[in-house]
């Protein structure tokens, strides 16, 4: 399962051992919300870029194509032609953020399909049972993600049912493990910590997860509204009350500084769709602040997006080029940045494990942070 090989202060640099294969920690996972990056990345090009985790929604692949096809397909892995790990969410996300009308009770949550408008109702077994249909490497405890704003009697009853329903989640997931057809028999579960900002909340709601010895656990309700400070100031919180011995995921974040430093308090595992988002809109990372390269100064530049890069579009296309086919609404343009983005971010990761492992991840920091938050847009 997880070792952890080293630690710098407290950044941890780890090995999740996993059926599709070993994941390198710290990671970055690549966001294929319906099984498939957005940006015309195909999983061939997922490979040349150095991606190690892919991350499928749960909502979307039940919702379109449905999880019994991907089943009778032979799972995600079969069906999207991709042999590492994939992680699933839970679908609680969606359902709580995008769902029409919805209603939560113990049992779960009823709520209107997005795409159809049809009944749907979803509850941490149903999730299981999906996520189960779909294979991943890695399933998402179903929960619910109280808003930042709510107030402490509502986040602490909703943090308790949050345990009682990671408790079926996992007495479902052993109980679908155990099935003769089951895809992937080995299908990890990873629960989730809520709890807002109420430091008190999130810490015995962190023991009381810890207890329950599964192979990884999460840090969810981040970065939907709160300051950096913030949530800096929460992951702090709860880390030390998650297992050492044990990959920690902090969930939908974020942008190259916050990966710096949460990486600093001891997270293993991120995902964020900022990088296919913001390459699909021209705005490209490096290492001398982020560009847009919508912008007329790169008209006639003939630079790559950046000098040394080793991307399949930076080792051939120039700043010129690529803004051309952004301006003329050409799908390569789009795919091209998005590529450069997931590039830039799967690179950021192996150059924070080389840190950690050669003991000097606080210089590192420093001076990425210094490169990455420089002013260029
Ligand atoms: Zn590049």
């Amino acid at each position: 399962m997880y070792k952890l090989l080293k630690k710098d202060g407290n950044a941890k640099r780890g090995e999740l051992h996993t059926v599709h294969g070993v994941i390198q920690t710290p990671v970055f996972m690549n966001v294929g919300t319906a099984a498939a990056i957005k940006g015309a990345v195909s999983t061939e090009d997922l490979e040349q870029i150095g991606t190690q985790v892919e991350l499928s929604n749960t909502y979307h692949l039940h919702v379109r194509p449905g999880d019994t096809v991907i089943k009778k397909l032979g799972g995600l892995h079969k069906f999207m032609s991709w042999n590492r790990p994939i992680l699933t969410d839970s679908g609680g996300f969606q359902v709580f953020s995008l769902a029409g009308l919805r209603k939560i009770k113990e049992e779960g949550v009823y709520f209107q399909s997005h795409i159809d408008g049809r009944k749907i109702f979803m509850g941490p077994e149903e999730s299981m049972q999906i996520q189960s249909n779909l294979a991943s490497t890695i399933a998402m405890a179903f929960d619910e993600c109280p808003s930042s704003r709510a107030d402490r009697d509502y986040v602490q009853r909703s943090v308790d049912r949050t345990v009682r329903w990671l408790v079926r989640c996992k007495t479902e997931m052993e109980r679908l493990n155990s099935l003769p057809d089951t895809i992937n028999p080995n299908q990890l579960l990873f629960g989730i910590n809520q709890g807002a900002i109420f430091e008190d909340i999130r810490i015995e709601h962190a023991q009381r997860i810890a207890e329950l010895d599964l192979p990884g656990y999460a840090i969810g309700g981040l970065a939907v509204g709160e300051t950096h400070e913030e949530m800096y100031h929460i992951i702090e919180t709860v880390a030390p009350h998650l297992p050492e011995n044990k990959p920690v995921y902090l969930m939908g974040v974020g942008t190259p500084a916050n990966i710096l430093e949460a990486v600093d308090r001891g997270v293993d595992f991120f995902d964020c769709v900022y990088p296919s988002r913001n390459g699909r809109h021209g705005h490209v990372y490096t290492n001398h602040g982020k560009l847009n390269l919508f912008n007329a100064k790169y008209e006639l530049d003939d630079r790559p997006i950046e000098e040394g890069c080793g991307c399949p579009a930076c080792r051939r296309y120039s700043r010129a080029y690529i803004r051309h086919l952004l301006k003329a609404k050409e799908m390569l343009g789009m795919r091209l940045c998005v590529l450069h983005n997931l590039y830039f971010y799967n690179h950021m990761m192996e150059e924070i494990r080389d840190a950690i492992d050669q003991g000097r991840y606080q210089e590192y920091k420093k001076q990425k942070l210094s490169g990455v938050l420089a002013k260029n847009i």
